[in-house]
C-alpha cells in the first residue's frame, strides 16, 4: 500500500504543479502514519469542503468557529459510541473518555488515539491556547486545556459540530 501511494506520488509530483490541484482529493504520505490509524492526510480546496459540509460545518471546521455553549449536538450526549470527523470520517474520541465538564461542549479526557491530533498554539482572542485539529484533514476542532480530570488532567474542549456521533 505504501509502495503504491509512493508511486502514485512520484507520478503525480512529476506531471503536476500545486496549482493544479485534481478536483478530487490529494492523498499526501505522513511520516507519522502508524499501524492503527490511516493518517495519510486529506487536502481540499475551499470550494471542495463548502460543497461537503454544512455551513456550521464549514464555519467551524475550515474558518476556525466556535459553536455557542449549550447549543451543539453532542454536549449533553451520554450515550455509548464514538465521535468521527465531520469532514473526513477519522476516529477522533470515544464516549469512553467523554467527561462532563459543565462547559456547554463536549469535553474529552484525551483522544481515541493520540496519533489523530495535532496541536498549534492559538493566541487568538487574547488567550494563549492549544488548538486541536484533525490531523488527517487539517480541521480544527477546539481546544485542549490542561483543568481536565485524572489520570490526564487535560480537558479536550471540541465543538459538537466538527464531530459525528456513531452510537455503539
Ligand atoms: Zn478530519
Amino acid at each position: 500500500m505504501f509502495f503504491c501511494t509512493a508511486i502514485f506520488l512520484t507520478l503525480f509530483s512529476a506531471c503536476s504543479s500545486p496549482d493544479t490541484i485534481p478536483a478530487n482529493k490529494v492523498v499526501v504520505t505522513d511520516s507519522t502514519k502508524n499501524k492503527i490509524m490511516d493518517t495519510t492526510k486529506i487536502v481540499k480546496t475551499d470550494a471542495e469542503w463548502k460543497k461537503e459540509l454544512t455551513p456550521e460545518q464549514y464555519n467551524i471546521l475550515r474558518e476556525k468557529g466556535t459553536e455557542r455553549p449549550f447549543t451543539g449536538a453532542y454536549w449533553n450526549n451520554d450515550q455509548k459510541g464514538i465521535y468521527k470527523c465531520a469532514a473526513c470520517g477519522t476516529v477522533l474520541f470515544s464516549s469512553d473518555e467523554k467527561f462532563d465538564a459543565g462547559c456547554g461542549w463536549p469535553s474529552f479526557k484525551m483522544p481515541f488515539d493520540s496519533s489523530t491530533c495535532a496541536y498549534t498554539k492559538d493566541n487568538s482572542v487574547g488567550m494563549v491556547r492549544t488548538e486541536v485539529t484533525c490531523k488527517k484533514c487539517g480541521g480544527h476542532l477546539g481546544h485542549v486545556f490542561d483543568d481536565g480530570p485524572p489520570p490526564t488532567f487535560q480537558r479536550f474542549c471540541i465543538n459538537s459540530g466538527a464531530l459525528i456521533f456513531v452510537k455503539e
